[in-house]
């Protein structure tokens, strides 16, 4: 059986290379100081897509909610091997926390077509949450299968998967549709090659093109603007180069409930914790200790 995938891929800050201040006033992540890089699980999640789809045919969709910024990871994904690839980028979803965030690709994934399987990273290096993934499959009412290290055989009905547990391995099959969360040991990503990124390089998302013309005949000129990114559209969609671009209103979102307004978690705040040694203390296992210990973390917003 041919398998059609949907891979979600995100856009993170590369969280090891801070060159500036991480985040502005408002809790959010200050995207202009830090590098921007495709998530490192995610590559994970796309590379099992495209290794069933090796295995068994099919079609490996991707697909990444994020700023136009993020037509870079998509470009990486058509090197790597995806069929098709999609941007859905609104400045209305800025700020979305996971609530938010898995309600627009929930609305997202359900305009595709025939999808047996969805791939999601196990988690995002930013938020660190992993919940995009399970509440994804929540709102798309899917099984879940999370952690998975291994496909360990595929039938027209069933996956059979292994999880790494972290102590321990466990197996366990699941029917299709189903959504799966990747772990970074499943596999090693294959690198671009270089005959799709001869092709692919030139392939463009529409806010791209806007800027394209927008530096090409200056910002005002709107007439200009308009028929150059017409144009290029055309001839790009005729190469299969133009990268498909969604906003709120392709997948019928409802907007309060999208970016801020749509988002139940504020960042407070984020700091680096460098650990030291002196900094631990022992808990005795008893109920009074750990209860003690429980409303310590609670009084200093660690936890609740
Ligand atoms: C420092 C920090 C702390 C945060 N804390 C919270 C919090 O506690 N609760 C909360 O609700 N939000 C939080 N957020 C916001 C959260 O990062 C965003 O909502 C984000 O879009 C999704 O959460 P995540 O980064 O944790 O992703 P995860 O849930 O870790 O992502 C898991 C997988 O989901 C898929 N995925 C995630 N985002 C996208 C996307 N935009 N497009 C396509 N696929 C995607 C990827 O496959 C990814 O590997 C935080 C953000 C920051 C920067």
């Amino acid at each position: 059986m041919a398998f059609n995938s949907v891979v979600l891929i995100k856009q993170v800050p590369d969280t090891k290379n801070i060159t500036g201040q991480a985040m502005l006033d408002d809790g959010t992540v200050n995207r202009a100081a830090l590098p921007a890089i495709f998530n490192p699980e995610d590559r994970n999640a796309l590379e099992a897509a495209l290794s069933l789809r090796d295995r068994c045919g099919g079609t490996v969709t991707v697909l990444t909610m994020g700023p136009p910024s993020a037509c870079n990871i998509l470009r990486d994904s058509l090197f790597r091997g995806a069929d098709r690839v999609i941007l859905l980028t609104d400045l209305r979803a800025a700020a979305s926390d996971t609530l938010a965030t898995s309600y627009i690709l929930s609305l997202a994934v359900s305009q595709l077509p025939d999808v047996h399987l969805i791939f999601c990273g196990r988690q995002a290096i930013d938020g660190d949450t992993a919940q995009v993934g399970p509440q994804l499959a929540e709102k798309l009412n899917l099984p879940q299968v999370t952690y998975v290290e291994e496909l360990i055989e595929a039938s027209d009905s069933t996956l059979t998967l292994r999880r790494n547990l972290g102590d321990g391995y466990e197996v366990v099959k699941a029917p299709l549709p189903l959504l799966m969360t990747i772990v970074g040991t499943a596999n090693t990503p294959r690198p671009p090659a270089a005959r799709r990124m001869l092709k692919y390089k030139r392939a463009r998302g529409k806010t791209e093109l806007l800027k394209e013309a927008a530096d090409k005949f200056g910002k005002d000129a709107t007439d200009e603007i308009e028929t150059y990114v017409q144009q290029r559209s055309e001839d790009l969609s005729a190469k299969g180069l133009l990268i498909e671009q969604w906003d709120l209103d392709t997948v019928k979102a409802d907007v309060t409930r999208c970016g801020r307004s749509g988002s139940a978690t504020k960042v407070h705040r984020i700091q680096s914790v460098i650990l030291t040694g002196t900094e631990h203390k022992r808990v005795e296992p008893t109920a009074q200790a750990i209860g003690d210990l429980v409303h310590e973390l609670i009084e200093d917003h660690t936890i609740g």
